[in-house]
């Protein structure tokens, strides 16, 4: 099953691009390697963006507390639309008014494998996310090691979990302890300090 630019109808029916500087997501952007980013992101209710590019897209779910390294936590993970893999570079302010307007910083970044098997083969990443398991490798620089993502009963709403290895860490609390962006070192509070004063 490959998607296609499709996709992206809804993410670009819910912007005016005029007005905000977030991409359209006209251009095919193949990466070679797959990406993911997690995106703090202060909307109306603070969450963060969990992103895997899978298919050309960036598949994407809002965590409103965040990930843990801590594998007895199990984080709500709401499926929310496909974004186009340029989305991935976007830091700055959507403005008020606008769809999910508010401050968004990239959390963390890198690279992923997918680490699913059944019978000691790799499950194709669109077949797990078909199959709402998802179980990846994370090589961020906040993020490191396995992550499972599983859909539950309702089908809309999913769970992201540590998964057991060397880099869970209960105490480590990296929402907490390293709230800045990993793009440009600033945290929410100093766009909304920027924004205040008009500037840059
Ligand atoms: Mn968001």
């Amino acid at each position: 099953m490959t998607r296609s630019k499709d996709q992206l109808k809804k993410y670009r029916a819910k912007r005016n691009f005029s007005k905000t500087k977030e991409p359209k997501g006209t251009k095919s952007t193949k990466a070679k390697k797959h990406i993911f980013v997690i995106q703090k992101h202060a909307a109306t209710a603070l969450h963060y963006d969990f992103r895997l590019e899978i298919d050309d897209v960036l598949t994407s779910w809002a965590v409103p507390k965040g990930p843990s390294t801590n594998p007895k936590d199990k984080r709500l993970a709401v499926m929310t639309e496909d974004h186009p893999i340029a989305y991935a570079q976007f830091e700055g302010v959507i403005p008020k008014g606008q769809y999910g307007g508010g401050q968004v910083i990239i959390w963390d970044r890198g690279t992923y494998r997918n680490i699913k098997k059944k019978d000691g083969k790799l499950v194709p990443m669109d077949q797990c996310l078909k199959n709402g398991q998802i179980e990846i490798f994370l090589n961020g620089k906040k993020l490191k090691g396995g992550y499972a993502l599983v859909r539950m009963k309702d089908k809309k709403n999913w769970l992201l979990i540590k998964m057991k290895d060397t880099y869970a860490d209960a105490r480590r609390k990296p929402t907490s302890t390293q709230p800045e962006s990993v793009k440009s070192g600033k945290t929410i509070e100093d766009l909304k300090h920027i924004e205040r004063k008009g500037g840059k």
